[in-house]
Order: C-alpha cells, then structure tokens, then sequence
C-alpha cells in the first residue's frame, strides 16, 4: 500500500494501453510504476525512425478525452472519412465511412501517440516510468516482478499490490497465467503475414495521393493499403501470403519486386522511389488472434489491452480497444472502492465477451477488405445501408458505424446489425410479394 493506504500498482508495459492506464490510475491519486522495455519514445524518439501508423476511432477517442489529451493527439493525427479503393486499371473510387465528413477515423503516428501519453502520465507525481526495463518473471500470489535494466544489466525486484500486464500479445504475465488452474488461452495465426513499406512526402512536404483516406488496393487474396502521416508521407502495409505462389516466399530479388508490385500496385509504385529497399530492409510481420480467460487473477493481477486479447487489424480497432480497456477498468475500480477482487471481474465481466466477438469481425473484415471493398455488390450493400441509415437514423446503423463510430459493445452491435438485416430482409420481401401479386392481379 502507499502512505495514504490507497494500493500501489506496477504496470508492466508501457505501449498504448499501458501509458493510458497509467493516465487513469494517475489521475484517481494511486501510485503507479510503469515498466517498459524500450526506451523513453518521448521527444520523437521513435525505435527504427520508422512511422507507423494506426487508425484511432471513436472508442479510442473517448478513453483519451477523459484523461484531457484528445486536443493534442487530434492535433496530429490525419483525419480519414472514406477508403479510397485503387483498381488495377488505376481507377480511383471513393467511399465515406459514414454519413458525412464528421465521421471519420484519425490516422496517428503509434510513436508520437504513445510518447503523448507518457508524458502525460508522467506529470501526476504520483506515476513513476522506468525505460530499458524488461520484466523477466512474475510471483502473481507475492504481486512481485522481475526486472532487468537493459542497458547496465541489474536487476531487481519490484512489488506492488496489483500487476498489470499491459505488455502487449506475447505478455510474459499472461505466460504464469496460462499455468494457472482453468486458464483458458488460444492463439491463431493467419497465413497472410504483413510488411510495411513507404511512399514518401513530396518535395516541399506535400501529399502524393489523396490525404484525407485510408488507401486500399484490394487484390483478391492480398491487399496493400496506406494510412497518411502528418509530414505528408504515408505508411503503406501489404498483407500477402507467407508461402505460396504468389507470397512472400516468391520473392527472391528487387527484380521480382518490381515486377510483382508494378503488376498489381503500378499507380502506388510511382510513389515508391524506396520500394525494394523497403521491402527487403523491414520485416515480414505475422498477424495473431489471441484470447484469454478470465482477465485476471484475485485481486493481485489485471490483464489489459493485446496482452489478454491480440486481434487481426482489419477492423482497426485493437488499440481502440486497449484504450476501452483502460477505460472500462478505470470504471470498474471507481464503482467498486476497496475491492479489487470485485472490480477485476466485472470489468473481465463486462469486457471479455465482446472483445471476443471483436475478434471474429477483424477476421471476417479481412475479407471483406481484399475481396470485396472493389465489387460492385459490395457498393450497392453500402449503399443500401447508407439509405435506410438516412431514413431511419435512430433505428439503423450499419455494423461497421456501430464498431467505429460508437461505443455499442461489439456482440451488441453484431447482435443489432443481424437484427435489422433480418427486418429489412423481410420487409423487401414482403413487398416484392405485394407488387408481384399486383402485376399478377393486374394481367388476369
Ligand atoms: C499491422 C498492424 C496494424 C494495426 N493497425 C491498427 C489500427 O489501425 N487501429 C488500432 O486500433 N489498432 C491497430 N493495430 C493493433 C494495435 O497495434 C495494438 O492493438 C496495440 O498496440 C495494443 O496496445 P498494447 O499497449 O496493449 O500492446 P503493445 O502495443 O504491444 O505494447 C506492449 C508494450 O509492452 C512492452 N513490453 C513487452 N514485453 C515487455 C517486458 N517483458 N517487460 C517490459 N515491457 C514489455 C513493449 O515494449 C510495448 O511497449 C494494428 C496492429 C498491427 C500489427
């Protein structure tokens, strides 16, 4: 306990979800000690140089409001109110992702945003963040952590009264869960695998293509899309086989880059001064689903964030949901004062089933996004939604608005969107029947 009896927490991790949640339990006066395995990312001090980019939406945008940073991560972020889909012929479509512009999802740098948060955990006097701290083993029932400084080699002991593993998809606190008596886990790898590449900002710092969209090249069994960054240059991901054919595995040489990508991409490729040296310098990434049950352990251990539940990124909404995380959590311990236990399993309680549901729509959207996103079905059922979203605003929301736009829970808004299909299924053919029948009535 600190001095005023109020439990001391250690995090474990100080990604986006670790920083926040040391926000959180800063701003409600607990003392808090952030542990983080890279080095201090403030000051732009971003690991590779490299920009990497996520997309941060509305759930993501209401945990950071209420720790007052929202003005500052708007303020470098790139708003993105469509997909801009780029066929093969190079033709461009644009499609908004909700009703007007006012629905967007904001491109961030993961660095600048992460390094924000930190800093802005640091000035409660009571959160204290250590760098080059790598935890290395846990005692969950003595709430103890090892940890070794990286750089001078020492290690020591920490302690506090709860653990927070906030230390990303391959947690090692999650790790001494998973020996614990009817702890579920499972993992799943997808055979696509993803590597970022670059197209630069244009000389005197100006956007190559369209600065307000999330490019997407669909192609069918891989895509590539590009998120903006603020100095006008943009991180572009492909998500490709590991093996086969046409895969990652298929490339041998930047010829067959070249080849490959002026095939598929060539209206990107003219962006793309650095491609083959991208392509072979940074590596292939794989994409993890990963859950967890329960989310914590008694009172002494709390889960959060990709260490207890790693989704695909094709719904954009993994940090979003770290950062709801924190939030829920944050809830949870402000409804229950005293109780730990109480406050770990409602928001386990409250959280888990959906985050769960959110895993199957990241992998469900994959699909969608590589194989649809350019067909014409896929058009007329956006556009479908979009009308009776017009019509009936308050009754219809389209699945996607709901995930992005809202903070419905995800099962919820899986179990509405079925709902109101099922509805508007029947009303239209209840209808056809009513006019075939007129036609029929009217010829005999
Ligand atoms: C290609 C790709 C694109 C994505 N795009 C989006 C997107 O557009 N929108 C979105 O919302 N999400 C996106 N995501 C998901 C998002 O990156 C993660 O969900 C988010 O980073 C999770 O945050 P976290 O803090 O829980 O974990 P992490 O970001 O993994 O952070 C964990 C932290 O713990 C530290 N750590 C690890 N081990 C230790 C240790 N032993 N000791 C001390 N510290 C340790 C790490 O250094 C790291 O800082 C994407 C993911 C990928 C792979």
């Amino acid at each position: 306990m600190s001095g005023d009896g109020k439990p001391k927490f250690v995090i474990i991790g100080g990604g986006p979800g670790g920083s926040l949640m040391a926000c959180y339990l800063g701003k409600a006066g607990y003392a808090v000690e952030v542990y983080e395995l890279r080095e201090d990312l403030r000051g732009g001090n971003i690991p590779g140089g490299k920009s990497i980019n996520l997309a941060l939406s509305h759930r993501g945008i209401v945990a950071l409001e209420r720790v007052g940073v929202i003005n500052e991560v708007m303020k470098m972020s790139v708003p993105m109110p469509g997909r801009m889909i780029h066929g093969r012929d190079g033709s461009l479509a644009f499609q908004p992702y909700g009703r007007d512009d006012s629905q967007a999802i904001h491109s961030v740098s993961r660095g600048d945003l992460n390094g924000l948060l930190l800093a802005a955990a640091d000035k409660y006097p009571n959160v204290s963040l250590f760098f080059n701290a790598k935890c290395t083993g846990v005692d969950l029932d003595a709430c103890t952590a090892t940890v070794i400084d990286t750089v001078s080699g020492e290690w020591r002991t920490v302690s506090g009264d709860v653990l927070v593993s906030a230390d990303g998809a391959f947690s090692g606190i999650r790790r001494a869960m998973q020996r614990l008596n009817r702890f579920d886990f499972s993992q799943t790898y997808l055979n696509h695998g993803y590597k970022e590449l670059t197209i630069p900002a244009a000389d005197g710092g100006g956007f190559r293509i369209e600065k307000n969209a999330l490019h997407i090249w669909p192609r069918g069994a891989f895509m590539m899309i590009a998120l903006p960054n603020e100095d006008g240059s943009f991180t572009v991901t492909i998500f490709w086989p590991f093996e086969g054919a046409n895969s990652f595995e298929s490339i041998k040489t930047p010829a067959d880059v070249d080849r490959f990508f002026g095939e598929q991409f060539a209206d990107a490729v003219a962006h793309m001064p650095t491609l083959a040296t991208d392509y072979f310098e940074n590596e292939t990434g794989s994409l993890v689903t990963m859950r967890s049950a329960p989310w914590y352990y008694k009172d002494k251990v709390v889960l959060l964030g990709d260490a207890c539940h790693a989704v695909v990124p094709f719904y954009g909404q993994g940090m979003n949901a770290a950062f709801e995380d924190a939030l829920v959590l944050d809830e949870c311990l402000a409804s229950s004062p005293g109780d730990l236990g109480r406050a770990f399993f409602e928001y386990d309680r409250i959280r888990r089933e959906h985050v769960n549901v959110l895993a199957d729509l990241a992998i469900s959207n994959f699909v969608e996004m590589r194989d649809h996103t350019g067909s014409k079905r896929f058009l007329l059922r956006k556009k479908k939604e979009k009308l009776l979203n017009k019509l009936f605003p308050h009754w219809y929301l389209p699945l996607y608005t709901m995930a992005t736009f809202t903070r419905i829970p995800y099962g919820e808004a899986v179990s509405r969107a079925r709902r109101q299909d099922l509805i508007v299924n029947v009303v239209a053919g209840v209808l056809f029947l009513i006019v075939v029948g007129a036609v029929v009535g009217w010829f005999i």
